[in-house]
């Protein structure tokens, strides 16, 4: 799928704190939750398995290193933008 004028993680505009950037996913600071989220590179909203398994170690130290040890959880459950694969790591 092509990039979707009007999404803002296809636009990628975020200024928080950037972790990662990569060709097959970004990950920063939520500007809205202010907790580490990552992002597919694709305007699509199921990543085969083996993408989404990337996105989760990508992001497990980030978010491991962010909570200092306290326990968090992957949350790919998308309210605000349903159609682009994204995934916070939300305080557990
Ligand atoms: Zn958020
Ligand atoms: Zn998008």
């Amino acid at each position: 799928m092509s990039p979707s004028s009007g999404c803002e993680l296809c636009a990628d505009e975020s200024l928080t704190t950037r972790y990662a950037q990569e060709p097959e996913y970004w990950i920063a600071d939520c500007l809205v939750c202010r907790v580490p989220m990552v992002v597919w590179r694709r305007h699509d909203p199921s990543p085969p398995t083996p993408v989404r398994e990337r996105l989760v170690q990508a992001i497990t130290p980030v978010a491991e290193d962010f909570y200092r040890g306290a326990a968090w959880y992957y949350d790919d459950h998308m309210r605000k933008i349903p159609d682009h694969y994204h995934a916070h790591a939300r305080r557990g």
